[in-house]
């Protein structure tokens, strides 16, 4: 973000927060070059940091994706869709509200066991242990795609 006093292009955030509204952020930032102090207010939407996974690359937050992580996690347990679409917003919100430009993913799969913990006990039982070994949420999303695959051959048993 270029520094409206010198120009120099980079500047740190010192605090960051979401509009009541949700909709934009506004972040106090601190000149790299000339230490002054400005406020920008960004597109929450374009605000989204990307996530740095356990091997360092990178990727773009899946709003989707972390759904239908929720959604398998909560099959067949009593946790409406609602409660799991505010769950998933929750998740976003903390995401911008960062006011990062790049997070570890591994945040972010904290903040869904904490989000699994608030929604359903069983399942976050069920997958904490095995969750807390690994530190990406795609790890978590194989985690629970292998207990649906163990869950079949039990049946076929
Ligand atoms: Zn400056």
């Amino acid at each position: 973000m270029r520094c409206p006093f010198c120009g120099a292009d980079d500047s740190k955030v010192i605090d960051s927060r979401l509009s009541t509204e949700g909709d934009a952020i506004r972040r106090r930032r601190s000149c790299v070059e000339c230490k002054e102090r400005f406020t920008t207010y960004e597109t929450a939407e374009l605000s989204l940091p990307r996530l740095i996974k356990s091997d360092k690359s990178r990727a773009v937050f899946d709003e989707n994706k972390l759904r239908s992580g929720f959604l398998k996690a909560l099959e067949k347990r009593p946790v409406s869709i609602d409660a799991i679409d505010t769950a998933v917003k929750g998740i976003v919100r903390q995401l911008i509200a960062t006011g990062e430009r790049e997070v570890e993913s591994r945040l972010v799969g904290d903040w869904v066991m904490d989000a699994l913990r608030e929604l359903d006990e069983v399942a976050y039982v069920r997958f904490a242990s095995v969750y807390r070994s690994f530190q990406d949420v795609n790890a978590f999303r194989e985690v629970i795609e292998g207990m649906e695959n163990r869950n079949k051959d039990k049946r076929e048993d």
